[in-house]
C-alpha cells in the first residue's frame, strides 16, 4: 500500500527533489517508535536524501532543475537569528527537521528550503553520498570543532552508520583512531576503514587498558554504557562528545573530570556551510559510506535489519 499526499504549491524559497536514494539513519527508527515524543502519524521517515532538483520556487536562483543535490536532517531555519546569521543554522530555535512534522525521504519527492539543499560533488556516487548528509556531517562536525589533527588520539564508540564514517574522517584528519565496538566481527573492517586500534567494549579488561590515552571520544551509540570508563580513557583536557543519545541520564563521577580538566559535550548535525565542506573533504579524500541497498518498497525489511544491528554499515533505499 502506498501513501499519497498533496504537498500544495511550491513556496518561493523551496526546492522539490526527485529522490533517487535515501539512507536509513537510526534516528528514523527512533521517530518510527516515537522514542522522542515528537513524531506525528502518518509519518514518512528519511533524512539522508540524494536526488535531482525537480522544481524550484520563484525566488531560488542558486539551484537548477536536473542538478544532483542532497538534503539532510534539517530543511529550514528562521534565517535571521543570531545562530543563523553566524552560519550555525543547526542551532536555530526555529529549525525544521526534514521528517519531523514534514514529509521525509522514504518517498518519491521531498521539499526543503533551498539553503539546505546541497549540491553533491561529482566524485561521490549517490548511494555512497546519501549517508553523508546526516551520519557524515554529525561525526565530521565534532571532529572539526574539537580541532582534531595529526597529533590527536581519537576514540569512536559504535561502528554503525555514524561510527564507520567517524573512523574514516578521524583518519583523514590524521588522528590515531581507536574503535570501540560490541561486535568482535567488525574488527578487520574497522582497520580497513582506518582504525589503528580496536577495543571490544564488552570486555571490561580491554576498556581499562586504554585508560588515559585519548583526546576526544565520540559516542555514536544509543544505549547506556559505563560512561565512567570512557571518562577514564581520556587524557587530561580530553572530551567525551555524545552524538548518539543514550536513554538514561549520563551518570559519572566529577573527580576525574575536575582533576584532568576533562569535559563532556554533545553535538547536533551541522550547518549548510559545514555540509558543503564535509562533502568536499569526502570527495577529495575518498570518504564514503559502505552501504547495502534496498528498493524503496522494501523499506520495512531494511529497517528490521538495522534494528538487529546487521547492516554493514548503512542501509540505503533506492527509487
Ligand atoms: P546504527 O547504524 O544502528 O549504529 C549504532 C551502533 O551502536 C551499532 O552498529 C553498534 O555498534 C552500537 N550499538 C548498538 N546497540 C548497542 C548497545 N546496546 N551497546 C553498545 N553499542 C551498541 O545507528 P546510527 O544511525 O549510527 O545512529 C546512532 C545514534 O546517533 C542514534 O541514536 C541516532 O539517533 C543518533 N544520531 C544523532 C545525530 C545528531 O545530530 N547528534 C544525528 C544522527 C544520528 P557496534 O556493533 O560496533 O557495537
Ligand atoms: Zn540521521
Amino acid at each position: 500500500m502506498s501513501y499519497h499526499f498533496d504537498p500544495g504549491k511550491l513556496g518561493p524559497h523551496e526546492v522539490e527533489i526527485a529522490i533517487s536514494h535515501c539512507g536509513i539513519c537510526h534516528s528514523d527508527l527512533h521517530l518510527i517508535s516515537n522514542d522522542w515524543g515528537i513524531s506525528q502519524y502518518p509519518f514518512i521517515p528519511g533524512h539522508e536524501i540524494v536526488g535531482k532538483v525537480a522544481a524550484v520556487g520563484e525566488a531560488v536562483s542558486a539551484l537548477a532543475v536536473g542538478q544532483r543535490v542532497g538534503l539532510g536532517w534539517q530543511s529550514n531555519s528562521c534565517g535571521e537569528c543570531e545562530w543563523c546569521t553566524r552560519g550555525m543554522e543547526n542551532l536555530c530555535a526555529a529549525a525544521e527537521s526534514t521528517c519531523v512534522h514534514r514529509n521525509g525521504g522514504y518517498a518519491d519527492r521531498v521539499r526543503a528550503n533551498s539553503r539546505f539543499v546541497i549540491p553533491i560533488p561529482k566524485a561521490l556516487e549517490s548511494e555512497h553520498a546519501a549517508p553523508l548528509l546526516c551520519a557524515g556531517i554529525t561525526v565530521y562536525n565534532p571532529l572539526r570543532n574539537h580541532g582534531v589533527n595529526p597529533s590527536s588520539r581519537v576514540g569512536i564508540i559504535g561502528i554503525g552508520g555514524l561510527g564507520h564514517l567517524a573512523i574514516q574522517f578521524a583518519n583523514v584528519f590524521g588522528a590515531e583512531v581507536t574503535a570501540f565496538s560490541t561486535s568482535a566481527t567488525k574488527e578487520e573492517e574497522a582497520h580497513s576503514l582506518g582504525a589503528h586500534h580496536f577495543v571490544n567494549s564488552r570486555e571490561s579488561k580491554s576498556l581499562k587498558e586504554v585508560a588515559g590515552t585519548l583526546d576526544l571520544i565520540v559516542s555514536t551509540v544509543n544505549a547506556d554504557q559505563d560512561w565512567g570508563v570512557y571518562i577514564q580513557a581520556l587524557r587530561p583536557t580530553g572530551t567525551l562528545c555524545f552524538v548518539g543519545v543514550p536513554p538514561s541520564p549520563v551518570a559519572v563521577h566529577a573527580f576525574p573530570i575536575v582533576s584532568g580538566l576533562r569535559s563532556i559535550s554533545g553535538s547536533p548535525i551541522g550547518s549548510p556551510s559545514r555540509l558543503r565542506e564535509m562533502l568536499d573533504v569526502a570527495a577529495r579524500h575518498g570518504v564514503k559510506a559502505q552501504t547495502e541497498s534496498f528498493p524503496m518498497a522494501k523499506a520495512n525489511e531494511a529497517i528490521e535489519k538495522v534494528k538487529k544491528n546487521k547492516v554493514r554499515y548503512r542501509a540505503v533505499l533506492t527509487n
